[in-house]
Order: structure tokens, then C-alpha cells, then sequence
């Protein structure tokens, strides 16, 4: 097999929103994402200069079949867990299409299990480092508690940030979480990383007024130049990401729907640029 074949990002579409604290539609988004990217309205022309819909550019693995209730959520974690792991031993970059931001807690296990040194970098509004949130450990609210507290990233980097409380920061000095705040933002050096990246992209970093279709509105996020420029001002070597928390059913006119494939085709371009 060709060097650049085993190293091909590969897409997987994660259809889970059961642990959403406030409103379901994310597991509706993989399918949307996709259309999105390969819409006629557009090309698949990545600013850095990559066709990410060139033959064999990216491979893509379909949608996980997943109950997405809540008695099952062990079960879809585990085939999370699973299919991802398959995917990274074979030396591919997962590219998954969340879901809820629950689905980077098992995403994030099986790339532990092959690299040591992980680091993650986390676009969010919200940290994301509840203890538990309403009763429920693997909430939306708490993947990035669940991934420090089992050491499974060697740095945790979190950009723009802005909706920080009392709990979560105690929870972010106790796990030594590296947090650039909104209002801190350009922040291009403190990508500058060395050994393997993963990014997790929550769609929510974002102004509402760019990306309504999201569940928590946010306001005095992110444009969509300013994330693309963060995006593109990562160094290191990106092995994997996902894009979360898309909601179809709060979009309008699938504005937000283009603004994911847009950041997931930038994504890519720079995964194919930069292997
Ligand atoms: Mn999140
Ligand atoms: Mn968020």
C-alpha cells in the first residue's frame, strides 16, 4: 500500500446526541456535513491549495450504526471506541463528524491507546470540564474531564473559550488545561506544537451570527476567518479531528451546514498539505 494511501484521512460520521444537556439534533449534522462539502455550490478546493475531493484525497467510512439512547450509550461508546481504533491502527486520520461533543471521549480513548504523546487542540466556547453535568458523567458538558482525568492527552489546548465558571476552572488548574480565552484571541503561537495534534472543533467557538445551527448560542465568538486562520496556524502533525455539535434543526437555510464543511474542508487541506 502507497505511503499517502495508509495516511488518508478518513471520514466517519458519529450519530449521537443522546447525552446533549439541552436540545437533540446533532446526530441528524454527518449526513448534512457531507452534502455540504460536495454541494454544486462550491468546489472542494481546500485555501491551501488541496482538492480534497480528488480521487483518493479522502477516503470516507460511512456512519457508525448507533442506538443513540440513553440505556445504550456504553454500547455506542464502545463501537466509537472501536471503529476509531480499527481506523488508527491502520495508520488512517480519523476525521469524525459528530454528534454531540460527548463522542470525543471515546474518539480520543482509542487514539490514547496508539499515541503516547497526544496533544488536543479545543475550539469551544465552553470548556467542556463538568465533573458530571445534571447527573451524567459522559454529558456533552464533561468529555474533556473524562480524557484528562484518565491522562489520555499530554496537552490539552482550548481556544475561545468564553463561558468559564468557578467549577471549571478549579477543574482546568487541577488537570493543567492550557485555556486561550475569546477575548485573548489572535493566539497563533500557542498552536505551535510538537508531536501528534488531534483537533476537536465544536462548532460553537463560533459567533451564532455565522453558525446559528448549533444548540448553545454563544455570542462574541469566533468569525469564520479568525478559526481558519487558527486552524492554519497549527503546527504539528494533525493524526486526527472532529467537528461537533452541529444541529440541523436550529440552522437556517444550512448556513451552518456550510460553515462546517467549509472549516472541515480546511481541515483536511491541511492534514493532505502537511502530513
Ligand atoms: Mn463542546
Ligand atoms: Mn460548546
Amino acid at each position: 500500500m502507497k505511503r499517502e494511501q495508509k495516511q488518508m484521512p478518513t471520514l466517519l460520521g458519529v450519530p449521537l446526541d443522546v447525552n446533549s444537556s439541552y436540545l437533540r439534533g446533532p446526530a441528524g449534522a454527518p449526513g448534512k456535513i457531507r452534502e455540504a462539502l460536495r454541494s454544486d455550490a462550491s468546489n472542494q478546493w481546500s485555501e491551501l491549495g488541496i482538492d480534497v475531493g480528488a480521487k483518493d484525497a479522502v477516503e470516507d467510512a460511512g456512519d457508525l450504526p448507533l442506538r443513540n439512547s440513553r440505556e445504550e450509550v456504553g454500547r455506542d461508546f464502545a463501537e466509537i471506541e472501536r471503529t476509531v481504533g480499527d481506523l488508527v491502527r491502520k495508520g488512517r486520520r480519523p476525521v469524525s463528524l459528530g454528534g454531540d461533543h460527548s463522542v470525543t471521549y471515546p474518539i480520543v480513548k482509542a487514539f490514547a491507546s496508539h499515541y503516547a504523546d497526544l496533544s488536543i487542540i479545543h475550539f469551544d466556547a465552553h470548556p467542556d470540564l463538568y465533573d458530571e453535568f445534571e447527573g451524567s458523567p459522559v454529558s456533552h458538558a464533561c468529555p474533556f474531564a473524562r480524557i484528562m482525568e484518565k491522562r489520555l492527552a499530554k496537552r490539552l489546548v482550548q481556544v475561545g473559550i468564553r463561558t468559564l465558571n468557578q467549577h471549571q476552572r478549579e477543574q482546568a488548574e487541577k488537570f493543567g488545561v492550557e485555556i486561550v480565552q475569546m477575548s485573548k484571541l489572535p493566539a497563533y503561537e500557542r498552536l505551535k506544537i510538537r508531536g501528534p495534534v488531534y483537533i476537536s472543533f465544536d462548532l460553537d467557538v463560533l459567533d451564532p451570527a455565522f453558525a446559528p445551527g448549533i444548540s448553545h448560542y454563544e455570542p462574541g465568538g469566533m468569525t469564520v476567518r479568525e478559526a481558519i486562520a487558527h486552524l492554519h496556524a497549527i503546527e504539528g502533525t494533525i493524526v486526527g479531528a472532529d467537528i461537533v455539535e452541529y444541529n440541523p434543526a436550529r440552522d437556517i437555510a444550512g448556513m451552518t451546514a456550510t460553515v462546517a464543511a467549509k472549516i472541515l474542508k480546511e481541515i483536511l487541506g491541511k492534514m493532505i498539505a502537511e502530513p
